[in-house]
C-alpha cells in the first residue's frame, strides 16, 4: 500500500504545481492507506479534506516539488491529528494503567517501570490484577527482569487493598505503576472495580492500554474508560507485529489526549516513548516522510530566512545550554571537531582558535560517548537550564545513565568552559575580530 502511494508521489516528480487530478488521486492513496491501518473512516475523510483543500491552494515554497509540498502538507495534518506525545515527566508520580485483558497493560508496566529507572528515577509496579489466575507471577516476574520493585498478593482478594497496600509499601519509589486486572469486554464489574482502585490509589496519570490491532472496538473503549476514571493518555502494545495502531488514533480522539508509549516487542526493553514521525510514516507505510517533510522545510527557512535548526552560527548569539552542546556533539561527528567547526564560521579566523585554552574545546571520544549517555538522562528542562542541576539531580542522572556523579559534574563542568569560551568571543567587538581575521 505504501508502495501505491509511493507511486502516485512519484508520477508528481518534476511538477511544480497540482491540478486536482493529482490531488485526487494522492488522497485516495492516502485513505487507502490509513483505512487499512484502521484509522476510523470519519477521521480519514476530515483529514483527506483538510489535505485537499492545503494541496490546491498553498502556493509551494520556491524550489520545492509538488510531491514534497504535497507530503509536508500529509504530514502536518497527520501530526495535528495525532499530536505530540503525551507530557510525561520525570518526576515521582502514580500511573494508573487501564484497558482489557490481554491489550498488554502487565507488560507495558514492567516496560514503563523499566523506562523510568533508565532516566534514573525509581520505580515500583503494583499488581491488582486478583482475576486472572497466574497474573501476580507473570508481573512479579516482568518486574525482576526489569530490576524494578513490585508489590502484590497472590492471598489478597480485594484488589483495592491490595492497591493501598503496594503504594504504602513501595513508599520509596519515585514512580508507582499500578496494573490493574481486565476482562474480555467492558462489563460493570471491570468499570466499578478500577473506578475504586482509581478512587484509592489518587494516580497523576491513567494510560489506557491498547493492543495495535484493535479497529473501531477502539471508540467505546476510550469512551468508557475515560468516562470512569479520565484517560491522559494512550500505550499502544504490540506494534512489532503487522498491525499498525491506527485504531489508537480513534481513543485519542475520543479521550481528547495524545499518545505516550509504543510497545514493539515482548521483552522490557521494548518501549519507546511516543513520538508522531515515526509513527505517522509507518501509518503511512513510508519510511522517508519525516526527511521529506524537513528537506522542505528546509527550503522553506531558505527562502523566509527563519531557521530554528542547530546552526555554528548560533553558538555566537544568546546563550549556550547543554542542549547546544550535544548539537554541537551531534554536529561534530558529522563535520569534525569544535576547532573545526569553528573554522567554518564566517568572520573566524585562524589565529582565532589559538587563543583557546588547549583543553577547551577537547571532548575525547570516549567522553563524547559518555556525555551522551549522561544526556539522555535528563529532562529537556534540564538540557535547557543547566543550572538547575543540583547535587539530587546529578544523583538521578548518574543512576539512570549508569554513569558515576563525578563524570555528569565534568560533563557540567565542561559545558561551563564551553560557555565562558563562547561568551568571550561574544564580547569581543567586530574590530577585534578584524584585526584577528588579518592575522
Ligand atoms: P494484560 O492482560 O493487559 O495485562 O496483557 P499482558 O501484558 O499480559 O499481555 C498479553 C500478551 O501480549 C502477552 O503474551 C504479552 O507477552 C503480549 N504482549 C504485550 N505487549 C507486547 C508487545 O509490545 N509486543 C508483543 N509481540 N507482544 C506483546
Ligand atoms: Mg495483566
Amino acid at each position: 500500500l505504501g508502495s501505491s502511494l509511493r507511486g502516485s508521489l512519484d508520477k508528481l516528480q518534476g511538477k511544480s504545481r497540482l491540478d486536482e487530478d493529482d490531488v485526487e488521486e494522492i488522497v485516495r492513496e492516502i485513505q487507502r492507506s490509513l483505512l487499512s491501518a484502521d484509522v476510523d473512516v470519519n477521521l480519514v475523510m476530515d483529514l483527506s479534506s483538510s489535505i485537499k483543500e492545503r494541496a490546491l491552494n498553498e502556493e509551494p515554497p520556491g524550489g520545492t516539488s509538488a510531491r514534497d509540498h504535497v507530503l509536508k502538507i500529509v504530514y502536518e495534518e497527520l501530526v495535528g491529528l495525532i499530536g505530540e506525545s503525551t507530557d510525561i515527566p520525570l518526576e515521582p508520580q502514580t500511573i494508573l494503567l487501564a484497558g482489557l485483558q490481554g491489550s498488554g497493560k502487565t507488560t507495558t508496566a514492567a516496560k514503563m517501570a523499566w523506562w523510568f529507572s533508565t532516566k534514573g528515577l525509581r520505580a515500583a509496579v503494583i499488581q491488582t490484577d486478583t482475576f486472572r489466575p497466574g497474573a501476580y507471577d507473570q508481573a512479579k516476574q516482568m518486574c525482576e527482569r526489569a530490576e524494578v520493585e513490585f508489590y502484590g498478593d497472590p492471598d489478597e482478594e480485594d484488589p483495592v487493598k491490595i492497591a493501598r497496600d503496594g503504594l504504602e509499601a513501595t513508599e520509596d519509589a519515585d514512580i508507582h505503576i499500578v496494573d490493574t486486572a481486565g476482562r474480555h469486554a467492558l462489563e460493570d464489574a471491570l468499570i466499578d472495580e478500577i473506578e475504586d482502585i482509581d478512587s484509592a490509589v489518587n494516580p497523576d496519570r491513567s494510560l489506557l492500554v491498547l493492543d495495535a490491532a484493535i479497529g473501531q472496538g477502539a471508540k467505546d473503549q476510550a469512551r468508557q474508560f475515560d468516562d470512569s476514571i479520565g484517560i491522559d493518555g494512550v500505550a499502544i502494545t504490540k506494534l512489532d507485529g503487522t498491525a499498525k495502531g491506527g485504531g489508537a488514533l480513534t481513543a485519542v480522539n475520543e479521550t481528547d489526549s495524545s499518545i505516550g508509549f509504543l510497545g514493539t516487542g515482548e521483552t522490557v526493553q521494548d518501549i519507546e516513548r511516543f513520538e508522531p514521525n515515526g509513527f505517522i510514516s509507518r501509518l503511512l507505510g513510508m519510511g522517508d516522510l519525516k526527511q521529506l517533510s524537513e528537506r522542505v522545510e528546509r527550503a522553506m527557512a531558505e527562502t523566509q530566512e527563519e531557521e530554528d535548526d542547530w546552526d555554528p552560527e548560533d553558538i555566537m548569539k544568546g546563550s549556550f545550554t547543554l542542549k547546544d552542546m550535544q548539537k554541537q556533539m551531534e554536529a561534530m561527528n558529522r563535520m569534525g571537531p569544535l576547532d573545526q567547526v569553528l573554522d567554518m564560521i564566517p568572520g573566524l579566523g585562524g589565529g582565532f582558535k589559538d587563543q583557546l585554552p588547549d583543553d577547551a574545546m577537547d571532548v575525547t571520544q570516549d567522553r563524547m560517548r559518555s556525555f551522551d549517555v549522561i544526556m539522555d538522562s535528563m529532562t529537556e528542562a534540564e538540557l535547557e537550564n543547566p543550572r538547575t542541576i543540583g547535587a539530587s539531580r546529578v544523583r538521578r542522572i548518574a543512576r539512570g545513565s549508569g554513569k558515576d556523579e563525578e563524570t555528569v559534574q565534568e560533563l557540567l563542568e565542561q559545558h561551563k568552559m564551553m560557555e565562558r569560551t563562547i561568551k568571550q568571543f561574544q564580547g569581543m567587538g567586530d574590530g577585534d575580530m578584524q584585526r584577528m581575521m588579518k592575522k
